[in-house]
């Protein structure tokens, strides 16, 4: 039943500060680290053995904005259905991380500080245990408890660590008024408990996706290996034909939100998209080209139809009576999106 250097889940007394996250010990300095062999754009079959496999270590934060982990997350609540599977997606990886792992509670404690959640502390008690994690950066409070995707990797985790059902859940979190992010895991006999988050009306969805994109603090960096894996359940169900239309919807209005589409609002966009650039060709003040570069680590379909949803539904919002919009996608080492804008 222990979990690591007998830290189990099943103590007698409360203990505090057991591990962190980050412990110097397993954390070689990145110039003492090999390099590591790029993940081929497509790879789908292999995807979770390898980011299982790379997540129990120390983060390496490749300046994914945390930005666009929240967008994904704020997606992940929109429904029973998609959260459900959100959360079973993230429990299999935790299993996964499990068996790639050192097997010590510090391998789980990396998984989560690669979104970008800082001070990850574990508080094992008799019946219980409580993770709670808090961003480095200031964070945006959009009215939800939103780490489903989180407690599922921790909840696998501990079930594979422990060999019984582990369930977790989230009672405080950062994005709705909390100081800190609060998960408690309890081992259950069903396999999935039925949540206490609320499932929002698709105005308050649309609302909360239009304030994370126009949030001009990123609240810190989350690693681009912790931001493929957070897509799995979009990339891996056929759910990005839902999400994409939700991000077009919140795209147009975005476009009706902002005073006029420049260089500040587009880079809020590539911040929740997780693209390195957006460059644009302006003709007058209207773009007459757009391309958007994604880092390698993201250049997958998926996760650029729904950007690509969301840029032409502002521009549509913005322009629609004017313009006529085109797309093409150039698949190289890395994506780049290019839409074109034609004057009707
Ligand atoms: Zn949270």
């Amino acid at each position: 039943m222990a979990v690591g250097g007998g830290r189990s889940i099943k103590r007698k007394k409360p203990k505090r500060r057991v591990v962190k996250g980050r412990s110097p010990k397993r954390a070689p300095k990145r110039s003492a680290m090999a390099p590591k062999a790029e993940i081929p754009i497509s790879a789908y079959s292999d995807l979770e053995d390898i980011l299982a496999e790379r997540l129990g270590k120390k983060p390496e934060f490749a300046g994914i904005s945390r930005k666009a982990l929240l967008l994904t997350d704020v997606l992940y609540t929109s429904t029973h259905q998609i959260r459900d599977f959100a959360y079973s997606t993230a429990v299999a990886l935790g299993r996964q991380i499990y068996a790639e792992s050192d097997k010590s509670v510090g391998a789980v404690l990396n998984a989560i500080e690669a979104s970008g959640l800082g001070g990850v502390l574990y508080y094992p008690f008799d019946d219980m245990a409580i993770i709670t994690a808090k961003p480095l950066e200031p964070h945006l409070n959009i009215g939800s408890m939103v780490h489903v995707y989180e407690a599922g990797i921790l909840a696998g985790y501990m079930t594979a660590a422990t060999g019984s059902n582990i369930i977790c859940y989230e009672t405080h979190c950062v994005h709705n008024g909390s100081a800190i992010c609060q998960f408690v895991l309890r081992q259950e006999r069903r396999q999935l408990r039925r949540y206490r988050y609320e499932i929002p009306e698709s105005e308050v969805l649309i609302d909360r996706l239009v304030k994370v994109v126009m949030a001009s603090s990123g609240g810190g960096r989350a690693s681009g290996e912790y931001y493929l894996a957070h897509m799995l359940p979009i990339i891996n169900k056929g759910t990005v034909e839902n999400a994409s239309a939700a991000m077009h919807v919140a795209g147009m209005e975005f476009g009706r939100r902002i005073a006029a589409l420049n260089h500040t609002t587009l880079e809020m966009i590539k911040d929740a998209f997780g693209a390195d650039r957006i460059i644009v060709r302006w003709k007058k003040d209207i773009p007459e080209r757009i391309d958007v570069h994604y880092p390698q680590i993201s250049s997958r379909s998926e996760v650029m139809l729904l950007s690509k949803r969301f840029i032409t539904g502002v521009l549509l919002s913005r322009y629609g009576k004017d313009i006529s919009i085109s797309t093409t996608e150039q698949h190289g080492n890395n994506y780049i999106l290019n839409i074109s804008l034609k004057r009707k």
